[in-house]
């Protein structure tokens, strides 16, 4: 029996971590034996640049652009350990959506049935925060994705963004949409960023897959243009990055998130910002216990 290919999306606020995070799964998940593909969708098009010793490669849309009658491997580079690297790209400046890179690539790679000539484990999709646009939105809508995992600090405008995709999902569920694997909880710090992102994963019925230390190893191996995995392998984060690999790996069960109404979310920061000040002035010491 053939066995069974892994397509995973992650989103999340732009600059929270997403193709930080993706890359060390990506570079974790072929230490373990898998073969990977990530896959950039970000206009940004720096998805996989620290599994290329920070090299860009060419664009999706910026090759077809230039010529015709392009081919899935004039789109595709190998990274560190063999992985597949493809960055969608976007739209020229101010013209045209900026989810057609995805559009065309996956039509691209489902014509040439790449994911299958290249044997692929597991396909990656590094997307953007908002779903809103219906080409961000296509890895959930179409059910190319099977699973979405958010990354989110304990920042509100990326429990903003998070909530959000929870919308996102919902509304596509029942037409065969993709279910949200969970929360990357990334950049934790002091102990109420961890109490803050479980608070909301409790309210929103979902749950965290992992918690990623803000980290200066990460600083350093991205300044190496290299992924953690690369650049420090013996680091206990790079040792964290393969806790999160194990678990997506094992991962099957996928849910319907239960988003917060605007308001309701909006109460709900209220809520922890008076804690957090509360904090601050010695009134309480732990914020989580009350709320
Ligand atoms: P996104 O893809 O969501 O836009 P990036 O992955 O490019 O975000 O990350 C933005 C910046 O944050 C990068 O400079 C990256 O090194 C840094 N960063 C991400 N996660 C961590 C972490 N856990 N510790 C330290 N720096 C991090
Ligand atoms: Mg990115």
């Amino acid at each position: 029996m053939a066995k069974k290919l892994k397509q995973l999306a992650i989103y999340g606020k732009g600059g929270i971590g997403k193709s930080t995070t993706t890359s060390n799964l990506s570079a974790a998940l072929s230490e373990m034996g898998y073969r990977v593909m990530q896959f950039g969708c970000d206009p940004k098009s720096d998805s996989t640049n620290t599994l290329r010793d920070g090299k860009y490669i060419p664009t999706v849309l910026d090759t077809i652009r230039e010529r015709s009658g392009v081919n899935s491997r004039d789109v595709i580079f190998q990274g560190f350990n063999g992985i597949y690297c493809v960055e969608a790209g976007g739209p020229a400046p101010g013209v045209g959506c900026a989810g057609r890179g995805i559009i065309t690539a996956v039509e691209l790679f489902k014509q040439q049935r790449i994911f299958e000539e290249l044997d692929l484990d597991v396909v990656i999709y590094d997307v953007l925060g908002d779903v809103v646009c219906g080409g961000f939105a296509m890895p959930i809508r179409e059910g190319i994705a099977e699973h979405v995992f958010t990354v989110s600090s304990s920042d509100f405008m990326s429990i903003y963004a998070s909530n959000n995709l929870f919308k996102g999902i919902s509304k596509y569920s029942h037409s065969g949409g993709a279910l949200l694997g969970g929360v990357i909880a990334n950049s934790m710090g002091p102990p109420y960023s961890r109490e803050i992102i479980d608070d909301f994963v409790a309210q929103t019925k979902t749950r965290v897959v992992e918690y990623i230390p803000r980290s200066i190893t990460v600083t350093q191996s991205e300044l190496l243009g290299k992924t953690t995995i690369e650049a420090a392998p013996g680091s206990a984060q790079a040792e964290v990055y393969r806790s999160l690999a194990k678990k997506i790996a094992g991962h099957t069960d996928s849910r319907t998130p239960s988003p917060l109404e605007t308001t309701a979310l909006r109460e709900w920061a209220g809520k922890w910002g008076d804690y957090l000040l509360e904090m601050e002035q010695g009134k309480v010491s732990s914020p989580g216990a009350a709320i």
